[in-house]
């Protein structure tokens, strides 16, 4: 039996989605074999791989001044590949500071020995709050920013209006939730397993015109000038984890009806679920600022941490799983990925109820 599956990362997967991978597993595409056991240079696996790309840049309206790649590595090796080939040795660069992710990336791209530089954060209130005052530099080579901080539970709204260099957006845990000007966004980039399909990819779209000025010092698999310029098939790519995202981007154009849509259904779900958390006269307990609360991870706290303990199990009982907050933080987090329905966060909804009832 599924379960309603709340969690963080790797997160929830359409049933058609899996339904359809499960389907062509042993034979995909008239091959006689599973996509895994393809080669990745077959004239079928490049056009899945390109059918992926497309249904992508249609879901995002990137026209041809972006490149799409999908690399590997996760999201946390876009920490070190940003700073790489657009900072380098003592480049200058802007991060802003919402929380664990975006230290990371910032602390990697001193790694990298760019001269990162904090351009606002949200640490002195413990990351409950999307910044609204930036102090930027004019000659950072880009501005870094998480845009949905699925530890903390907040989301930009509305991005930077005028950002000195181009935007660079870590979006994994809200990729194709919502639709996006990317006017000033020169890169975002998204690992998959958070919304889009199985941990392996990390989809990347890019601004040619930011690509051409990368450095080219760069180790091969770091370099973003050689993905675009071998389709992503430099190496061997993660082709199983490109073609089950790839239905996912298939079923957002064609089932959901692309990201306004998805936006309506996700919207619908996470102000159900605050509007629980607001009405429970103080026993539960939203952990970040209403406007900057996100659409996909609602944090929350009970009176005690027994209590979380005791939610979490009773909740597991009831075949709602994945409800822990993340390790560095505590407390409570049901992730509204793209693929939970409407009819679990109902479920969740009226156990939290019961919940309180019984315990508050
Ligand atoms: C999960 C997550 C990451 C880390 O992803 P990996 O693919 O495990 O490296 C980075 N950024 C954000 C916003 C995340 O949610």
């Amino acid at each position: 039996m599924r379960v309603a599956n709340f969690n963080g990362g790797p997160g929830a997967l359409p049933v058609e989605v899996l339904e359809e991978a499960a389907r062509d597993m042993l034979d995909w595409n008239n091959t006689g074999m599973s996509i895994m056991e393809n080669s990745h240079r077959t004239k079928e696996v490049m056009a899945m791989a390109e059918q992926a790309q497309a249904d992508l840049r249609s879901l995002l309206g990137l026209d041809d001044s972006w490149a799409v790649i999908f690399c590997q590595g996760g999201a946390s090796l876009q920490f070190a590949m940003i700073a790489l080939n657009f900072a380098g040795p003592g480049g200058r660069c802007d991060y802003i500071n919402t929380g664990l992710w975006s230290t990371k990336a910032y602390k990697e791209a001193q790694i990298c020995g760019a001269k990162p530089r904090l351009a606002a954060t949200s640490e002195e209130d413990d990351f409950t709050y999307i910044p609204d005052a930036f102090d930027f530099d004019p000659e950072a080579k880009y501005v870094y920013l998480t845009a949905n901080n699925t530890v903390r539970g907040t989301q930009w709204k509305h991005f930077p209006p005028n950002p000195p260099a181009p935007l660079v957006a870590d979006m994994s845990s809200e990729f194709l939730s919502r639709p996006l000007d990317l006017t000033h966004f020169g890169l975002i980039y998204a690992g998959a397993q958070k919304n889009v399909g199985p941990a392996g990819v990390t989809v990347v779209a890019l601004k040619r015109e930011l690509a051409d000025k990368a450095r080219l010092d760069v180790p091969s698999m770091l370099s973003y000038p050689i993905y675009i310029k071998n389709d992503s098939m430099y190496n061997t790519p993660p082709v199983w984890s490109i073609y089950v995202a790839g239905l996912t981007f298939k079923w957002l154009k064609n089932t959901i009806g692309g990201l306004a849509a998805i936006e309506t259904l996700n919207r619908a779900k996470s102000e159900a679920l605050y509007q629980a958390i607001d009405g429970s006269q103080g026993f539960y307990r939203g952990t970040a600022r209403a406007a900057s609360r996100s659409n996909m991870n609602v944090t929350f706290r009970l009176p005690s941490e027994d209590l979380e303990k005791k939610f979490k199990k009773e909740a597991q009982d009831e075949g709602m799983v994945g409800l822990g907050g993340h390790r560095s933080v505590g407390g409570l987090r049901a992730s509204l990925y793209n693929a939970v329905n409407q009819e679990w966060v109902k479920k969740l909804i009226d156990f939290m109820a019961e919940f309180q009832r019984k315990n508050g």
